[in-house]
């Protein structure tokens, strides 16, 4: 699997970063964002270094259904029964910051501090 030693995320999937973890298969990792927008914020990421949605291709497709079917159960997980939000930012003009891919995924009552 594809790990980069200079990449946030990569630390954190190796545990070499401390996270608040909410989900962890073979592929994926779901954790609490640091900063978060909402009262429940998790990001969940592929295991491998994927850098942006530009880097997909086909043979990815799995993966990324994979990352979509989870946030729904997750959140139920979570409590957050009245609706949330998916976000992938890619590139700058996309305001991604961390060169990982990730799905921010956003619930919880509202008012909430961004979104
Ligand atoms: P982006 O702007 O790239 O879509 O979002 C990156 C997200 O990662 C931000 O919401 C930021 O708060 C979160 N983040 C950055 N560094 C860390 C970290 O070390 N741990 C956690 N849990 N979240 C982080
Ligand atoms: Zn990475």
């Amino acid at each position: 699997m594809s790990h980069d030693p200079n990449c946030i995320f990569c630390r954190i999937v190796a545990g070499q970063i401390p996270s608040r973890k909410a989900y962890d298969d073979e592929e994926l990792l779901a954790f609490h964002d640091i900063a978060p927008w909402a009262p429940v914020h998790v990001l969940i990421v592929p295991k491998q270094h994927i850098t942006t949605l530009y880097d997909v291709t086909d043979a990815h497709a799995a993966l990324l259904g994979r990352m979509l079917a989870l946030a729904p159960k997750l959140m139920l997980e979570l409590g957050v029964v009245n609706g949330f939000r998916t976000l992938i930012n890619t590139g700058p003009d996309g305001r991604q910051e961390v060169q990982h891919l990730h799905m921010h995924v956003m619930g919880g009552p509202r008012p909430w501090a961004r979104g």
